[in-house]
């Protein structure tokens, strides 16, 4: 299984309720090593551009007006199978349907609301993962 690197993101709704450090300790006790990490926070237009692939989406407007309603923690998370393994402890997108145990299903409010972004393909994290960081704020040889 190859190493892997992926992009979370703690959600305004996640920042606000103040999970961020119940949603880093379920990375590292994964074995999912943070090897950057970041609180900012969005603009509605660089929102619409992290989700573009979705503005044809009934739910973009209010998607994106969420996105940028408060600070988010960004970070890379790297380790075997990463992208897949952030899925399954993030959960179903909809809490109603995550299993129990995930993030989603324990904190989020709603399928809009549900605290945690995840990249969901090789491609996809690349590109996100740019979005974010530069080549310079990746921590390189941490792992032991
Ligand atoms: P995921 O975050 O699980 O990859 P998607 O990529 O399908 O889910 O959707 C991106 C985000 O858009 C979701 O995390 C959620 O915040 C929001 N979203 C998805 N579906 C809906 C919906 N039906 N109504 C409102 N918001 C939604
Ligand atoms: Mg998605």
């Amino acid at each position: 299984m190859a190493v892997e690197r992926t992009l979370s993101i703690v959600k305004p709704d996640g920042v606000r309720t103040n999970v961020i450090g119940e949603v880093f300790k379920r990375f590292e006790s994964a074995g999912l090593q943070i090897v950057a990490a970041r609180m900012t926070s969005l603009t509605k237009a660089q929102a619409q551009a992290f989700y573009a692939v979705h503005r044809e989406r009934p739910f973009f407007d209010s998607l994106t007006t969420f996105m940028s309603s408060g600070p988010i923690v960004a970070s890379v998370l790297e380790g075997e199978d990463a992208i897949n393994r952030n899925r399954e402890l993030m959960g179903a997108t909809n809490p109603a349907e995550a299993a129990p145990g995930t993030i989603r299903k324990e904190y989020a409010s709603s399928v809009e609301q549900n605290i945690v972004h995840g990249s969901d393909a090789p491609e996809t994290a690349r590109e996100e993962i740019g979005f974010f960081f530069s080549h310079a704020d990746l921590v390189q040889g941490v792992r032991t």
